[in-house]
């Protein structure tokens, strides 16, 4: 090992702590040096190719000269300023792009740092929006089982169900999880599924509906949960029976907006609209920290009033910082050109071919979503604590694909960017994967 390498993994190892890891036992952190395309590069010269968009965020590959020349110029131009009494170009432009692609009247954007902020906004301004909307007593909450929404107070609430967050359970307020009808590639009970789960909202609302404030749904894919996806058709009939009971509907496409579902959000795929939508990860391309949450005009309005009391109280240091706003910029004008289309659908097309052919036993429920594709390891623990994904996980990093199983699941989330050659890589990968970890345990 190289000093400067050494001297980076000493230091690491006594200053950082790292999200989601058991310091005790993880393995030393990889540095990177650069990157990219798809492609990571490590300071000891290895290359990982980044088939999880680097937990999500990066959507055209990183490094990416128009992001980060847009980034260059607005930082010698405007680098931040208060956003209570004062406005910028980048933040008007982007949010005036964002309403027209969005449907519906979803065109008051609030903007904040990160997905877990834009769903604590979606939620104070539903819980606030029905006291003023002479209706106090919807004060509850609903979410579906397996949901992640963040990791603050409110977000936790809302995903308490996904089972990250044991240890706080205590202070967070109580919400009701339904039934999620969690479907896959030929899946014969997919539509009993759906029946069920409509049930169990069509039952709740039947008692609590003048009590409910709103629901919120990860649309189309559960991402945290282990890429677990339903139809359409379900949040068509989600959408429909709150409409009728008087309840905000709320979609977290914190992970799936901006192309992965092969639309460029889970809204207009599915044809549900909702009334407040949450967007972070892709938004400035995978650059910088930024969200918005996208409201329906009658809740703006509702804030309407002639003194503060009725405004929302709610604001971060950084909301709306110029130099986000300039890469989500750059970020949405690469996302609509044609190139990025074609590239969208090939992935969809790759991903479509390779899972239909994994044929291995202990590899099952395949499942897509546009550029999101997940299978199952069948046969042993059917969650977070299966041994065979950190097994898959390490025997994946050697050979330079950086893949991260979310317990039994494999799942595949690549910048657009990708060639089919290197989808082909990781797939053969887990063909091999297959046989060399999964028959020998
Ligand atoms: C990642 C994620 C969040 C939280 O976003 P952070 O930026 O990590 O706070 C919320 N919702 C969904 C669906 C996510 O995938």
């Amino acid at each position: 090992m190289n000093r400067e390498l050494y001297l980076i993994a000493k230091k690491d190892k006594t200053h950082i702590w790292h999200p989601y890891t058991q310091a005790k036992t993880a393995a030393p952190a990889i540095p990177i040096a650069r990157a990219e395309g798809a492609v990571l590069h490590g300071m000891d010269g290895k290359e990982y190719l980044d088939l999880i968009s680097s937990w999500w965020v990066n959507l055209h590959g990183h490094a990416h000269p128009r992001i980060a020349e847009a980034i260059a110029a607005q930082a010698k131009t405007l680098e931040q300023v208060i956003f209570a009494g004062f406005t910028h170009q980048p933040a008007v432009e982007l949010a005036a792009r964002l309403s027209a692609l969005l449907p519906a009247d979803l065109e008051r954007v609030f903007y904040s740092d990160n997905g877990s902020t834009a769903i604590e906004v979606a939620l104070k301004v539903a819980y606030q929006f029905w006291k003023q909307a002479d209706s106090p007593r919807k004060t509850r909450f609903l979410a579906f089982e397996g949901g992640y929404h963040g990791d603050t107070v409110g977000a936790m609430s809302m995903g308490a169900s996904s089972g990250f967050f044991g240890h706080w359970k205590d202070l967070l307020f109580s919400i009701t999880a339904l039934p999620y009808p969690a479907t896959w590639d030929n899946d014969p009970d997919v539509e009993t599924k759906e029946k069920a789960c409509l049930d169990a909202l069509e039952a709740y609302l039947a008692q609590y509906a003048e009590e409910t404030a709103a629901l919120i749904v990860e649309p189309l894919v559960q991402g945290a949960a282990g890429m677990r996806m339903c139809r359409p058709e379900f949040l068509r009939e989600v959408e429909k029976r709150l409409r009728a009971a008087r309840v905000l509907l709320i979609f977290d496409e914190v992970m799936t907006g901006f192309g992965r579902t092969g639309d460029l959000f889970a809204c207009l795929k599915s044809g549900a609209t909702p009334d407040i939508i949450c967007l972070s990860k892709g938004l400035s391309g995978g650059f910088l920290p930024l969200s918005v949450t996208v409201f329906r005009r009658f809740l703006h309005d509702a804030f309407l009033g002639e003194d503060f009391s009725t405004a929302l109280a709610h604001g971060h240091s950084f909301t709306a910082n110029p130099l986000g706003c300039a890469a989500a910029l750059a970020s949405l004008e690469l996302l609509l050109e044609d190139q990025t289309a074609r590239n969208i659908g090939t992935i969809v097309e790759k991903h479509r071919e390779r899972l239909n052919g994994l044929s291995h036993p202990r590899l099952g429920r395949t499942r897509q979503c546009g550029t999101i594709a997940a299978v199952d390891v069948l046969g042993g623990r059917q969650d977070y604590s299966a041994q065979e994904g950190q097994a898959l996980m390490r025997y994946f990093m050697d050979k330079g694909l950086l893949i991260r199983p979310l317990g039994h699941v494999i799942y595949l989330l690549p910048p657009y960017c990708v060639t089919p050659e290197q989808l082909d890589r990781a797939y053969d990968a887990i063909e091999a994967g297959a046989r060399d970890i999964l028959e020998n345990p």
